[in-house]
């Protein structure tokens, strides 16, 4: 017969796949089951990654650091109802940290809503809450479109998460003609490299240089806006002009070197109460940064306040100049004019530097104490694993409370984006999943957790996803058997005499390393130094597995931290 063959189909899945392609999209952290299996197949057949998680929190975690690290939205993938439940701690953690990520989730058939439909939930509503942008395509053909507009608004102005919608029946549609995959696909615009830069108002950068020129003490504090906005080289020629001392947040540490010579994390309780006018490079004031209040800053601290978003300028009352624009463009624009320069005489720096030097001095001192075949601390342990790391290219992933603090302050970073933590959130349970994405971004570099076992228990079962895809990350369990300051044998024995034991208490002794060991990894035992050291050695010779070092200290070492984060303003307490 003459009668021509109908053209091949194509399905909604492969639509989807199309434009996330189109979209530039390199990987997918996610967990397939019923409707998504075909979606994630069919992204996996036109050469995107597919990274398969255990669970949807620690999928999503691992999509929005990737997004901070890559600079593009980081994209997670699940099922709906009860995974879009779990993903929503990961684009909460990614709003609240002003990172880029999608989540795209399955959701049950469009003509079933709201007749008890396997996983049934209004996920649109859901995740508005914690989205820029939560939305369900309008039709098949309108895919392209939606999910084209949730990576712009995940990328521009502040980066934040927002949500796409995939009804079953959208992702089994079938096309009639494949030919319109490709047409629809590409029928809306590529995201762009990175979001549109604005200048800030030139008036304010003027008023800005004055406020610098008149300053006596002088700050720029680097945030991790900074860190995502890749301005390191402008900032550090700003630094390296004006002799400004600075000063970065958790995870700005890097962005320039802690070992620069200005940097004042050392003497930074000083620092913030002495500044009399701060440069605010994408960081807020927020707890972090102790809400811009005295005591912790001087009563008439002075801020100029540089970030993408206007509102964020003169949150919590702050003296503020704003300066709204993209870090990288608006330090160009103050490189731009003529810089004052703090002269080498200045008292307050050279304050702050002697300062440094005692407090590095002090912590070099306490360290190498004891026996090395003493029960460990957070300091003898840190400082096996500081002499044994490689000084470079080492990307830090830390969680926990002790843990993450103390790591914080001893291990210093010299790259940007290199450091990984809890976060403006300070979520626990992020350590795998950033691990796994800082591993996936920089496929040649150590990626080294330092991680409670409170922290670690949140998503170790992600060992399995990491031994399956072969990344070789080093995880450092420091187990002092619970949350805080642990528990030791005889609080252990006391409390099983008296049938209870505290909330902060975890199983004595728990074998972090045998679990890795569980899923075809490889784990080690620390009981004291010499231990740590060789299993640290031997871990970094391995490449293509992941690695638990289950490090045990002694538990009961509160640290005591001259100001807690949380603390109180004194003034407050007046009231
Ligand atoms: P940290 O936790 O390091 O103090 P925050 O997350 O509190 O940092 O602050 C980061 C800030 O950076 C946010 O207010 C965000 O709006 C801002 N930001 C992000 N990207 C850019 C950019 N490209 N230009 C300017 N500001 C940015
Ligand atoms: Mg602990």
């Amino acid at each position: 017969s003459n009668q021509q063959s109908a053209p091949p189909s194509a399905t909604g899945a492969e639509l989807i796949a199309a434009t996330l392609k189109h979209q530039g999209v390199k990987v997918i952290f996610g967990i397939v089951g019923i409707p998504v299996i075909e979606v994630a197949e069919a992204c996996i057949a036109v050469g995107i990654r597919f990274l398969a998680f255990r669970n949807e929190q620690s999928a999503a975690y691992a999509a929005s650091a990737y997004g901070y690290l890559s600079g593009q939205p980081g994209v997670c993938l699940t099922v709906g109802g009860p995974g879009v439940i779990h993903a929503l701690a990961g684009i909460a953690n990614a709003q609240v940290n002003c990172w880029p990520m999608v989540l795209l989730a399955g959701s049950s058939d469009t003509d079933q809503v709201d007749m008890g439909a396997f996983q049934e939930l209004d996920q649109v509503e859901a995740c508005k809450p914690y989205c820029k942008y939560s939305a369900r395509p309008a039709s098949i053909d309108k895919i392209p479109a939606t999910v084209e507009k949730a990576m712009r608004t995940a990328l521009y102005g502040r980066p934040g998460a927002t949500y796409v919608d995939l009804p079953a029946d959208f992702i089994q549609y079938k096309i009639r003609d494949r030919q319109f995959v490709d047409k629809y696909a590409k029928s809306v615009p590529v995201l762009p490299a990175s979001a549109p830069k604005s200048l800030a108002d030139p008036q304010s950068v003027a008023e800005a240089i004055g406020l610098l020129s008149q300053a006596k003490s002088p700050l720029i504090v680097v945030g991790k806006g900074a860190a995502y906005a890749r301005a390191e080289n402008e900032i550090r020629q700003l630094i390296e002009k004006t002799q400004i001392p600075f000063l970065p947040t958790p995870m700005a540490k890097g962005l320039i070197s802690d070992t620069h010579p200005l940097c004042v994390s050392a003497a930074r309780s000083k620092a913030l109460k002495e500044a009399d006018v701060v440069l605010l490079l994408g960081a807020r004031l927020n707890w972090i940064l102790h809400y811009g209040q005295s005591p912790r800053w001087s009563g008439d601290v002075k801020f100029i306040h540089v970030d993408v978003l206007p509102e964020e300028a003169g949150n919590n009352g702050a003296n503020t100049l704003p300066l709204v624009g993209d870090i990288q463009a608006v330090t160009s624009q103050l490189l731009n004019q003529p810089l004052p320069r703090v002269p080498a005489t200045n008292a307050y720096v050279s304050g702050l530097l002697g300062k440094v030097k005692q407090n590095v001095a002090k912590s070099l001192a306490s360290r190498k104490k004891g026996s090395d075949t003493a029960v460990m601390n957070y300091q003898s342990a840190y400082t096996v694993i500081k002499d044994i790391l490689p000084a470079d290219d080492i990307v830090f992933v830390s969680e926990g409370a002790n843990t993450m603090d103390i790591a914080r302050s001893f291990f210093d970073v010299h790259k940007p984006r290199h450091r990984l933590d809890a976060g403006t959130f300070a979520t626990m349970g992020v350590g795998m999943g950033y691990a796994i994405a800082a591993q996936e971004y920089y496929p040649s570099k150590r990626v080294i957790s330092i991680v409670g076992d409170s922290a670690f228990g949140f998503s170790a079962m992600e060992l399995e996803t990491a031994v399956r895809s072969k990344l070789p990350l080093i995880i450092l369990v420091i187990n002092n058997n619970g949350i805080y300051h642990g528990l030791d044998n005889e609080e252990f024995e006391q409390s099983r005499r008296d049938g209870t034991l505290p909330s902060t208490a975890l199983l004595p002794d728990t074998r972090y390393d045998l679990l890795a060991e569980a899923f075809g990894g490889r784990g080690w035992l620390a009981k004291d130094r010499v231990q740590l050291a060789s299993a640290l050695k031997e871990a970094l010779t391995v490449k293509d597995n992941a690695c638990v070092i289950n490090v045990m200290i002694a538990p009961g070492g509160r640290t005591k931290l001259e100001f807690g984060w949380m603390k109180k303003s004194d003034d407050k307490a007046k009231l």
